[in-house]
């Protein structure tokens, strides 16, 4: 009994490497997926900077555009005072201009604050693309190194595998299913290693009484808690 217990021990050390394993497999394409969400969300931001300026240097041009058509006639309007015949006439000339230029002299005020906006976001720009640069050098080399883990991992994975399957052989039927039974219930942990009286798994005390009879080792003994298999840790270093 001493020695198929110790299989046991056995046995859960190479389910906890292979859990391992398989966790590093799963694991290395998904920190992949967070690189890849966040290259997306710079690159998103960076596309909207590009568009912003897009529109702020459309914004500039049309007003540029405006601002030269109002002058002109400003100038018209200027050349047709000389020309009016009646007071009226005159005032009314007088107002379209200092309209005309009020509306340019609002024109430049966007135009200005388009152009303190375009230099902020062509800092800003600069910096993020820059970011978004290195962030994808570290996503290329990221995806070398992770696919490299992930071929040996699988290497080292059907290597244990191998080696779980010649040691499944060697353990009794019957606590075979006992373990596998457990295991599916306890989350991939079947055997618990007990260690100054207490469970390595669930972190409880083991009654003194049962403590002692532990260290026969002749049958299988289940946490009074966590209801795994309980082995003497002295098993695993004897084993
Ligand atoms: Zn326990």
């Amino acid at each position: 009994m001493k020695e198929q217990i110790n299989l046991l021990v056995k046995l859960q050390e190479k389910d906890r490497v292979l859990d391992r394993f398989r966790r590093q497999i799963r694991e290395g394409p998904e920190r992949l997926q967070d690189l890849e969400k966040e290259l997306q969300t710079l690159e998103e931001d960076v596309e909207a900077d590009r568009r912003r300026i897009q529109d702020l240097k459309k914004t500039q041009r049309e007003y540029e555009a405006e601002i030269e058509d109002g002058l002109a006639h400003i100038r018209k309007s200027r050349g047709r005072l000389m020309s009016v015949k009646n007071n009226r006439e005159y005032r009314a000339l007088l107002r379209e201009i200092e309209e005309a230029e009020k509306g340019n002299a609002d024109k430049e005020d966007t135009i200005l604050s388009c152009l303190e906006e375009l230099e902020t976001l062509g800092r800003e720009l600069e910096a993020k693309e820059k970011g978004l640069s290195a962030m994808r050098d570290r996503l290329e080399s990221e995806k070398t190194a992770v696919s490299k883990e992930v071929a040996r991992v699988h290497e080292e994975l059907s290597d244990t595998e191998k080696s779980r399957e010649k040691l499944v052989q060697t353990v009794a039927p019957q606590l075979l299913a006992k373990y596998e039974q457990i295991k599916a219930r306890s989350g991939g942990i079947a055997v618990a290693l007990v260690n100054n009286a207490t469970c390595s798994e669930c972190h409880l005390g083991i009654p003194p009484q049962m403590y002692n009879e532990l260290q026969r080792q002749d049958t299988l003994r289940f946490c009074p808690n966590c209801q795994r298999i309980i082995c003497w840790k002295e098993a695993e270093t004897s084993a």
